[in-house]
């Protein structure tokens, strides 16, 4: 599966233009969009999992018409938002069941399968009985992949994860990207260079809503 994108342009009604003309091929992997603030990164990120529109271009991942097929998209993606939810006082297992039930996971059996294997490969085992809003902020970031885990989404979305995070939370949620991107397609975007270089095999760099380049991660970085 690939995710391909051709000619989408963005200009909001200020006219700020967020993406202009962005052409771009995805393949399966960890593939880092790299760029400053302002650059157009969250603009894209929300292009693609439907939650706004552009105003010309088309999205296609796989047989997926992205514009056309919102819901069949969305079936098949994680999405994780900059600024990541408000969190009950529940712990972290307690919740994943909750979410599995709203998702329609009525097998038991299935359920805590699918609940486990999220909270194992999030390493948020140990902390299972935890309230979830007494996680520190890489916890909760980590949480919020082990959510997504629970629908097996084959594209991820991560915009901007690692930041605020003390090195070595950010070190542990790199590494469960790691974990996740070897048969999905994971976008990580980001303004911190060493993100990209420690991580994904493919990147592109936006500047002003225009890709600047597309290049292996090890030259681009040594060319910033
Ligand atoms: P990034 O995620 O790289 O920081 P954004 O996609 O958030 O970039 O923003 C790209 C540009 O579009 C910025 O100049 C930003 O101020 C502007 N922008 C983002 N959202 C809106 C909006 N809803 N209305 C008007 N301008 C916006
Ligand atoms: P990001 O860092 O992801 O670009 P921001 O903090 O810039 O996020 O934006 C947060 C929210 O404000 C987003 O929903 C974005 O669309 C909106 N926004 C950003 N810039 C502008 C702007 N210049 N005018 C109106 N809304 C904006």
């Amino acid at each position: 599966m690939q995710l391909a994108l051709k000619n989408v342009t963005k200009t909001y009604p200020n006219g700020v233009k967020a993406l202009d003309h962005i052409d771009l091929t995805i393949e399966p992997g960890m593939f880092g969009l790299l760029g400053p603030n302002g650059a157009g990164k969250s603009t894209l990120m929300r292009t693609i999992a439907t939650l706004q529109k552009p105003d010309e271009g088309e999205l296609h991942l796989g047989d997926i018409n992205i514009l056309k097929q919102k819901m069949e998209l969305r079936k098949v993606l994680g999405y994780l938002p900059q600024q990541f939810g408000v969190y009950p006082k529940m712990s972290a297992e307690k919740l994943l069941h909750y979410f599995a039930d709203l998702k329609g996971i009525g097998n038991k059996m299935e359920k805590k399968k699918i609940v486990d294997y999220a909270l194992e490969v999030t390493n948020l085992t140990d902390v299972k009985d935890k309230h979830v809003a007494g996680y520190s902020g890489g916890m909760k970031q980590r949480f919020g992949i082990a959510q997504l885990l629970l629908n097996n989404p084959k594209l991820i979305i991560v915009d901007e994860p690692t930041a605020g995070l003390d090195p070595a939370e950010r070190h542990r949620f790199l590494n469960v990207l790691r974990e996740i991107g070897t048969n999905n397609i994971v976008i990580l975007s980001t303004h911190i260079v060493d993100d990209v270089k420690e991580l994904c095999n493919d990147m592109a760099i936006l500047n002003g809503g225009k890709i600047l380049s597309k290049m292996n991660p090890v030259n681009a970085v040594e060319d910033l």
